[in-house]
């Protein structure tokens, strides 16, 4: 029996024709001109002035943290309920991780809890766009303005998601992307940040290729990185960008369907949109209630065995060995991480197996 996969990209464009072309021009490397154009078009669709494009999302948050100088001494608050690169990448700062609680009704990171966790070492704010449903970024930016914080949006999982009409990345003073292959788009891996700010672009670039001075060539006037990206991803990422809107489109319709497909089963909960969001549902994410017949895991197990691949929720991060020593509450993101999965949302399913895996939801709910 074939598997329904959780995830698979959709490489039906043009990505093989731009490969190709940085294959035989020689432009393999990280100059060329598929990283300009990548750049300028993921900042264009998120509505920013710059797009600087990095090895990975992991490496995109780091970067951003680098570039504002966080260090030891520092605090930076996480929603505990992401996947673990949001703190990992705090972590290789040196600064301190400190967690935050998520709301029930977004999933991410609750505004209330971010305050009551700031301290005069806090220097930055890591809201998640956790599963591509915006975070609710006006309290966020608020409270990041009365405290004089910078706020960096992990946007990994939600590219394209509006919050109040207006699309993620552009909101902090950052925006940090994913192109992993499991992604909205995907460069096989990638990542990329964005921002309004011309001296952030500019420090940016400069770490980005080991802090050498643009008039000085291996003159290195700080420790920087490389965590550049080929131009063999970026052509990836142009031919990705081509579909990107149809992709958004896909994901949408395929909550729909979900949506309609378990209509009624009063024992699962359905993944939120918030009346001032629009999701892009980059995993479509169902919690088991409490009187659910059977527990999460073994749901879990059931659902692989009739051929539906899935995922649990992400771990809480503050309970896994590197972060465990937070000894704050977090009972909200605990409860969703023990009740929560991702069913199969690849841009690539079929209304037909849509509507097979609700019929097995539907009868393993009633057993
Ligand atoms: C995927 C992801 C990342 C990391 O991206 P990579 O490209 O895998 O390094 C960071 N944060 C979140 C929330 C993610 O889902």
């Amino acid at each position: 029996m074939k598997m329904i996969p959780v995830s698979e990209p959709c490489l039906r464009g043009n990505e093989t024709k731009y490969l190709l072309d940085c294959v035989q021009s020689g432009w393999v490397s990280s100059l060329g001109k598929y990283i300009t154009m990548f750049e300028k078009n993921f900042a264009d669709f998120c509505g920013v002035k710059h797009g600087i494009a990095v090895s990975n999302g992991t490496t995109a948050l780091h970067l951003a943290l680098a570039t504002l100088g966080i260090g030891a001494g520092d605090e930076v608050i996480v929603p505990t309920l992401s996947f673990i690169a949001t703190a990992n990448a705090v972590h290789y700062t040196n600064a301190t991780v400190v967690f935050a609680d998520c709301e029930p009704e977004t999933w991410n990171i609750d505004p209330r809890e971010i305050e009551k966790k700031i301290t005069s070492r806090t220097k930055a704010i890591i809201p998640v766009h956790l599963y591509g449903h915006p975070a609710d970024m006006d309290p966020i930016l608020a409270i990041a303005k009365k405290h004089n914080l910078i706020v960096i949006e992990d946007a990994a999982e939600a590219h394209g998601a509006l919050y109040k009409g207006k699309r993620v990345g552009s909101f902090g003073q950052m925006g940090t992307f994913s192109f992993y292959g499991n992604k909205i788009i995907t460069t096989g891996e990638g990542g990329i940040i964005t921002t309004d700010d011309d001296e952030l672009d500019n420090r940016l670039r400069f770490l980005r290729d080991h802090a050498m001075a643009p008039e000085k060539r291996y003159w290195h006037t700080e420790v920087g990185f490389n965590y550049r990206m080929t131009n063999m991803q970026a052509a990836l990422g142009v031919a990705q960008m081509e579909q990107v809107e149809e992709f958004i489109e896909r994901k949408r319709q395929i909550a729909e369907r979900y949506i309609s497909g378990l209509s009624g089963l009063s024992n699962i909960t359905l993944p939120p949109q918030a009346s001032w969001a629009k999701s892009v549902y980059w995993m479509f994410s169902i919690l088991l209630n409490p009187e659910f017949p059977l527990s999460r895991d073994e749901f879990l197990l059931q659902l692989k065995a009739a051929g539906v691949d899935n995922r649990p929720f992400f771990y809480p991060i503050h309970e896994m060995p590197p972060y465990a020593s937070d000894s704050g509450s977090f009972p909200v993101a605990e409860d969703l991480s023990r009740r929560g999965l991702n069913l199969p949302s690849a841009v690539t399913l079929t209304d037909d197996e849509i509507d097979s895996i609700c019929q097995i939801i539907r009868s393993l709910a009633k057993q």
